[in-house]
């Protein structure tokens, strides 16, 4: 592996009735708090009046900005930022999914400075600052919520991109399952595909001597493959909503890239799918990655996919290739997302031929290559499209 500093400074809490913990850790950045969620999950679960209620105890002045959309609108950034400097917001907090967090997080960085978001965001600028958030997770996804990450599209120039700074690490994260009890089927199924795909990417990498990495990404995925069947049936199981939660951060705190870079080819594919079509990120996953996959898969990378295969798909490799175990791996992957209901090609969106020029135009807007793993260009993206249609 290669040399690496890990640092993550946000401060977990996790478990039942841990929103108890809320008013003394806002208490440490000050009263004037603006609350951000989402398009309106948490009134009708009764997160809202939960959160509002502690934030009482402290006095919190509260201001709210609503209506954050499932992938974040740099117009919808921009409102927050000016939020901010008019009323004075001494501290944020994110309530909701993945969406409201890197939202949030983009907010407080444009708080701190005259620079317009989308040029940080695109990284014409640098971040150089940010008002402390923390968050009130009630999506099990991303894992945005003891990251630096945050994801913004912009609807002008139909551009979805990555971005993240030293300064947008969340000060702190409560983790109640119970908050995850009302994510419907669908978005439940994108949660664990999100989860899934995380580690996956972080499984393909050109680094040596990684077991322990190894190790940690086949255990989350078998554990995640075992649990979310149990959970789509019974979706108010606190423990199965425990597991799954617990996995959606570790699968992307940056514990399993520890001595290497990850691929996170797909992720780049699938941010210019939604770019263009506004899907849900864990649906365009689902169709995008094994399409990756099979795309990639050569005799020199096989014992990659062959390991995956046998370790986490428990595919019998004798007398198999390690090419052939690595297909069936790919396979098997396939058939399990394909049980949970996953979306398995573009059609499923109802998008076709029509635009995957555009698409694949986008996944090299920022670089004219990309993928660490396996290096792709612009035709790689119309192939792996062409094969999701
Ligand atoms: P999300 O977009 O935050 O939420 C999806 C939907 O779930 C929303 O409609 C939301 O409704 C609903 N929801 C959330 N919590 C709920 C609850 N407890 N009960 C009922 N409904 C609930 O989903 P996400 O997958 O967490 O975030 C996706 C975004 O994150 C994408 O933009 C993706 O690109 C990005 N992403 C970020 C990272 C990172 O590291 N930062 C990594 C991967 C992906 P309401 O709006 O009404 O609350
Ligand atoms: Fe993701």
């Amino acid at each position: 592996m290669e040399n690496f500093t890990y640092y993550n400074p946000t401060k977990l809490i996790f478990g039942k009735g841990q929103l108890d913990a809320l008013p003394k850790e806002v208490n440490k950045h000050g009263k004037k708090v603006l609350i951000v969620y989402g398009g309106g999950s948490i009134k009708r679960n009764g997160i809202y009046d939960n959160v509002l209620e502690k934030l009482a105890e402290i006095d919190a002045q509260v201001v709210e900005l609503s209506g954050v959309e499932p992938n974040p609108r740099i117009s919808t950034v921009r409102r927050g930022v000016e939020i901010c400097k008019n009323e004075g917001v001494e501290f944020l907090l994110a309530i909701g999914g993945g969406s409201t967090i890197d939202c949030t997080k983009a907010i407080a960085t444009g708080a701190k400075t005259d620079v317009d978001m989308w040029d940080i965001v695109t990284k014409k600028e640098k971040a150089t600052d940010a008002l402390p958030f923390g968050t009130v997770l009630t999506h099990a996804a991303t894992g945005s919520e003891m990251n630096r990450g945050s994801v913004i599209t912009n609807w002008d120039t139909n551009e979805k991109h990555g971005w993240g700074s030293p300064y947008t690490s969340p000060a702190f994260s409560i983790l109640d399952p119970a908050n995850t009890f009302s994510v419907p089927q669908d978005q439940t199924v994108y949660g664990v595909v999100d989860i899934m795909s995380h580690v996956l990417e972080h499984y393909f990498h050109l680094a040596t001597n990684t077991p322990i990495q190894d190790r940690f990404c086949e255990s989350i995925l078998r554990t995640v493959i075992e649990t979310a069947p149990k959970l789509l049936d019974d979706l108010e199981n606190y423990e199965h909503r425990e597991t799954v939660m617990l996995s959606g951060t570790l699968a992307l705190n940056d514990m399993l890239s520890m001595g290497f870079r990850g691929d996170w080819a797909t992720h780049n594919l699938e941010h210019a799918v939604s770019a263009v079509h506004d899907i849900p990120h864990g649906g365009g996953l689902a169709i995008l990655f094994p399409n990756w996959m099979k795309h990639v898969l050569n005799e020199e990378n096989a014992a990659r996919f062959k390991q995956l295969a046998v370790r986490v798909f428990d595919v019998d490799a004798s007398g198999k290739t390690d090419y052939e175990a690595g297909l069936e791996g790919i396979n098997t992957l396939r058939q399990f997302w394909d049980r949970i209901e996953a979306p398995a090609t573009l059609a499923d969106y109802k998008i076709d031929e029509s635009t995957i020029e555009q698409m694949a135009d986008k996944t090299v807007i920022a670089r004219p290559q990309f993928g660490n793993f396996k290096t792709l260009t612009k035709e790689d993206s119309i192939a792996i499209f062409k094969a999701s249609l």
